[in-house]
């Protein structure tokens, strides 16, 4: 068939309505349903819990009661699950290709079938993508821009990129992987065997042993720093320099539209943003070729609070449906020869 028939074909069989996402988090579990606008016409958030068998049960009640939502707001046919397609944002190494995960260490999942799992219990099309992935893939939703990189200043330091609208996971699914680029060799030993790299420096782990004095540390030192502590100071330009790093080689390596701050470290609020920004303007001050990177210009930061998982699992979720047009559940779920896989990131 050729690549103009297929694209027809897929045309021709994209129901226009009801995409669900799901974001699974450690202690959440969020989901949306968007219709047609990409508006979130229904909310659930619960706790989640731990183990394969209530996770795929969360997902399961969660996207119940999206559907009960939209069926009492608009009619049992429009909420018909053979109009829905389920994208799952979750943390550890995911083969999105084979709804495979494994070593979700925070939701105490080794491995687990959960794409065929949950696709045989809800009958409907399910895609399992990494979280930081989805989340990336929301944040491009909602800033209504196609080409951005997503950091996330987790537990580690990942990075996710949208490239034209959809995720780029790159030929191993390793794209995007800066926390492990050395930055400083003669530095502190990480746990990947090497030494100085950018997760040493520039990640809630690294943060929290730098700063082992306080819960959350970023906030206090960044008050003892203003108060002109020397040890704090020290700390955060150690910080602050980091991710100023991470962000400069989001830029010079893929120029995106925007770069995109997000994980746990940003419940610092804007005081972090801004001091990432003044970092990157000295030093644009001091390199014309950073200076024309424009990076302060491009710079974002979302809030944690914000349903951009969900969101954008529900994107990547409907993108494989109308990539596999009339596919069943099951054949969906079909073996692919390149799985796509991305160590954990934890939010
Ligand atoms: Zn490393």
């Amino acid at each position: 068939m050729t690549e103009a028939l297929q694209s027809s074909k897929a045309t021709a069989t994209i129901k226009p309505g009801l995409r669900l996402g799901i974001d699974v988090g450690g202690t959440k579990i969020e989901g949306v349903a968007l219709d047609e606008s990409d508006r979130v016409v229904a909310f659930c958030r619960q706790d989640s819990h731990q183990g394969n068998q209530s996770v795929l049960e969360d997902v399961v009640n969660v996207t119940h009661s999206l559907l009960t939502q939209i069926r009492q707001a608009r009619g049992t046919d429009q909420a018909s699950p053979s109009t829905a397609s389920l994208g799952i944002g979750i943390p550890g190494l995911v083969d999105s290709a084979r709804g495979l995960v494994s070593e979700a260490v925070n939701l105490s999942i080794r491995r687990m079938d959960l794409g065929a799992q949950a696709q045989a219990a809800l009958n409907m099309p399910v895609l399992v993508e990494n979280d930081v992935n989805a989340a990336a893939l929301g944040a491009s939703q909602g800033l209504d821009l196609p080409c951005v990189v997503f950091i996330n200043l987790g537990t580690g330091l990942g990075s996710s990129i949208i490239q034209d609208g959809r995720i780029m996971h790159g030929a191993t699914g390793y794209a995007g992987e800066i926390g492990h680029i050395p930055v400083d060799s003669h530095s502190l030993p990480c746990k990947c065997g090497q030494h100085g790299c950018l997760e040493t420096v520039a990640s809630g782990a690294a943060i929290q042993a730098h700063w082992p004095q306080a819960d959350p540390p970023l906030p206090d030192i960044i008050e003892k720093a203003k108060a002109g502590q020397a040890d704090a100071r020290e700390a955060l330009n150690t910080v602050i320099s980091g991710i100023a790093t991470a962000v400069q080689i989001a830029g010079a390596t893929l120029d995106p539209d925007a770069i995109i701050l997000g994980g746990g470290v940003t419940k610092t609020g804007p005081a972090l943003l801004d001091l990432v920004k003044a970092e990157l303007t000295a030093r644009g001050k001091t390199s014309r070729f950073v200076s024309f990177l424009n990076l302060p210009a491009r710079l974002r930061m979302v809030g944690s609070n914000q349903r951009i998982g969900a969101v954008g699992a529900a994107l990547a979720g409907a993108a494989q449906s109308r990539q596999r047009p009339g596919a069943s559940p099951k054949a969906s779920h079909g073996p692919e020869p390149e799985p796509q896989i991305r160590p954990e990131q934890e939010p």
